[in-house]
């Protein structure tokens, strides 16, 4: 314990002030789900505007203590958004940079959209993966390959066609050396097959973890990270808890998923990095260890699995 945390204490949000850096290792920072028009229900009559929105966020992210986001793609568009918002983000002048934010991107298909095809990500990653960084640049841009997985839950694409797309990012993102983020809902022995079969890295992440203590372990084996989400802040979420409580310190990440999965007490509103450290918070409850510690060990292990 560190001396005068308070345990599962909201850090970053009592006045205190960030006491140390956050790394939310997955958002969706993109205008579309920015401005709610993206969300499935429904789209507010008049959307702000993304850039207007984005300042505020950042703002808050930046007074909470979370330094460096990863926006991730689900399709052509929003890694082609994504990618596209992490380089402006980059720049000098940038709101990210008044605000001490770094933001990078990844390029992926989601299972729902898997019918689309893993081509057409194509010009994408020729473009952004194969390319060398500029002199302008100080590192790379795309970090990672995903969101990717499988979803038997709303089951959006053929589950034949998810398979195939999971299966062929799982090899991109070997091939370029670069993290691979799984999505996965209802779909344990199908994903871990897959991933087995297909030679995934020890540079693999199972996004927003919601399963217990033995399909973490069954990730773990893998060589898997877990990344846990506000999902670990809700009441019916034992299991997850668990899980959180028996991951190794070193394999285990965490994220907002925003604008989605806002965690305890927010739940039901828009979700934005800021939240963060709630999400930290509650893991390190389970733990019996201060939320320093996890964001210490949770930004040094998102910083290992991307490269960064
Ligand atoms: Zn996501």
């Amino acid at each position: 314990m560190v001396a005068g945390e308070p345990e599962g204490g909201p850090a970053g949000e009592g006045g205190l002030g960030p006491v140390v850096e956050w790394f939310d290792s997955h958002c969706h920072l993109q205008g579309r789900y920015l401005t709610g028009e993206d969300r499935r229900g429904g789209s507010p009559a008049e959307p702000p505007a993304p850039e207007r929105v984005l300042e505020g966020v950042l703002a808050r992210a930046s007074e909470a203590g979370v330094t460096r986001l990863i926006t991730v793609g689900t399709d052509a568009g929003t890694s082609a958004e994504a990618v596209a918002l992490a380089r402006a983000m980059g720049r000098a002048d940038s709101p990210a940079s008044a605000e001490g934010v770094r933001i990078w991107a990844t390029i992926g298909l989601h299972p729902h959209d898997a019918a689309a095809g893993v081509a057409s990500l194509d010009s994408l990653l020729a473009a952004e993966v194969d390319r060398p960084p500029s002199e302008s640049e100080t590192d790379r841009t795309v970090v990672g390959i995903g969101e990717c997985g499988l979803d038997y839950h709303y089951d959006h694409s053929p589950r034949a066609a998810q398979r195939e797309a999971f299966a062929v990012q799982v090899d991109l993102a070997r091939r370029h050396g670069l993290a691979l983020v799984v999505h996965t809902r209802e779909a344990w022995g199908d994903t871990l097959d897959i991933l087995r079969s297909s030679g995934a890295s020890d540079r693999t992440v199972i996004h927003c973890f919601t399963g217990g203590p033995d399909e973490a372990r069954r990730c773990l084996e893998l060589g898997a990270t877990l990344s846990f989400s506000g999902v670990v802040t809700f009441k019916n979420a034992a299991d997850v808890r668990e899980a959180a409580a028996l991951c190794p310190l070193d394999r285990l990440l965490v994220e907002t998923d925003s604008p989605f999965l806002a965690p305890v007490p927010h739940r039901g509103s828009t979700n934005e990095p800021s939240r963060v450290p709630l999400v930290g918070a509650a893991v390190a409850a389970s733990r019996g260890i201060a939320s320093t510690v996890v964001a210490e060990a949770a930004t040094r292990n998102t910083c290992r699995v991307f490269g960064l």
